[in-house]
């Protein structure tokens, strides 16, 4: 948990530190040690800085922490898929690193809890119980044991990330950037049921690979599941996306959670062919784990290959995902720190 007192460091792009050095009147060069130390050694305390002079490191840490926290709870799946609880000032949010041969992928949380309310997830249920800092959203990449490893990282865990666009931002800036992580942007996917607003942010401002859940193409059927299509609806969406270049290598997927009888027929399959034209995309058919407390149940394994199939045909390019970490409820939407929060 973060020092209430002192304003954590970590998350703090290479502009904020440098205005933090030169408010402490410490060299200009510090602003770029401190991002050395914070995103490529990874340090926990300001006391590790070894370049900067004890002088000031004890000034930088009257005013300032690193913010990194550990979880506290790890549960493990019998196919290796970890989930990862952290604790912020009594409220819980998860994190799941899944194994895959070489590839290491972290789900990642954005909010505790969720507004959406899309009515087959176990998050929606939950409710909106707070945004999470750039510095929580950072530090669950940063602080679980497997960070170093890490390949990849998906925005799909608990909370809608254009719904605290700017915190999610700032992580994909210190993820990209020389200064901090250096990764590419290939390896971050971030995921939304289609916030306008944050979605065009995020397309112009970075080059991330983006995931919408679209799970139903029909705009009455798919407003019943998610209460956003109001808003936001699935068509204008798509509208907007197909204003950005997907020709090269950043990716848009659709994921697209399969319910018996409810977003499995011929005429999904054709209202998704006629959405989906024109745009180099690939929809991801997902399996569903019941959540219990919703009426929701899964189309059978000959149904999800029978869509797949049908959509290929229409050359829509679909793959079915494999699914993991069920057993320790960190499938898809299965995400709920509900029985934690004595609510
Ligand atoms: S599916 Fe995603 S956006 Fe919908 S309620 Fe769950 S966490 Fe929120």
């Amino acid at each position: 948990m973060t020092d209430m007192q002192r304003k954590p460091l970590l998350a703090m792009t290479l502009d904020e530190l440098k205005t933090v050095v030169q408010s402490l009147s410490m060299p200009s060069f510090a602003g770029k040690q401190i991002a050395d130390w914070l995103y490529k050694k990874r340090i926990t305390s300001i006391a590790d800085m070894s370049n900067l002079s004890v002088a000031n490191r004890t000034k930088l840490s009257e005013a300032y922490e690193v913010g990194a926290y550990a979880p506290i709870q790890v549960s493990t799946s019998q196919d290796g898929t970890k989930k990862y609880l952290f604790e912020l000032n009594g409220r819980y949010i998860e994190s799941v690193m899944i194994p895959d041969g070489d590839r290491f992928t972290l789900c990642v949380s954005t909010q505790i809890g969720c507004k959406m309310g899309c009515k087959f997830c176990a998050t929606g249920m939950q409710g909106f119980h707070g945004q999470l800092s750039a510095t929580d959203i950072l530090n669950q990449i940063q602080s679980i044991p497997e960070s170093q490893q890490l390949t990849n990282v998906v925005f799909m865990g608990m909370g809608e990330p254009f719904d605290n666009t700017d915190n999610v931002l700032r992580v994909l800036e210190v993820l990209c950037a020389d200064y901090g992580y250096a990764w590419s942007p290939k390896r971050v996917t971030v995921s939304s049921v289609g916030l306008i607003p944050g979605m065009i942010r995020f397309l112009k401002e970075s080059q991330c690979h983006l995931a919408v859940s679209l799970h139903n193409p029909i705009a009455e059927e798919r407003a019943d599941m998610m209460p956003a299509q109001k808003a936001f609806p699935i068509s204008r969406v798509v509208e907007e996306i197909k204003q950005f270049d997907f020709s090269g290598q950043r990716r848009v997927s659709f994921e697209y959670t399969m319910f018996e009888g409810r977003n499995d027929q011929q005429r999904h399959v054709d209202a998704l062919a006629r959405l989906l034209s024109g745009l180099e995309c690939r929809v991801n058919l997902i399996r569903f784990h019941t959540v219990p407390g919703t009426p929701f149940k899964g189309a059978d394994e000959g149904k999800m290959v029978w869509f797949r199939d049908q959509l290929n045909k229409k050359g829509i390019t679909a793959t079915i995902r494999k699914s993991r970490g069920e057993d320790i409820l960190a499938a898809c939407g299965l995400l709920s720190t509900k029985h934690l929060m004595n609510q």
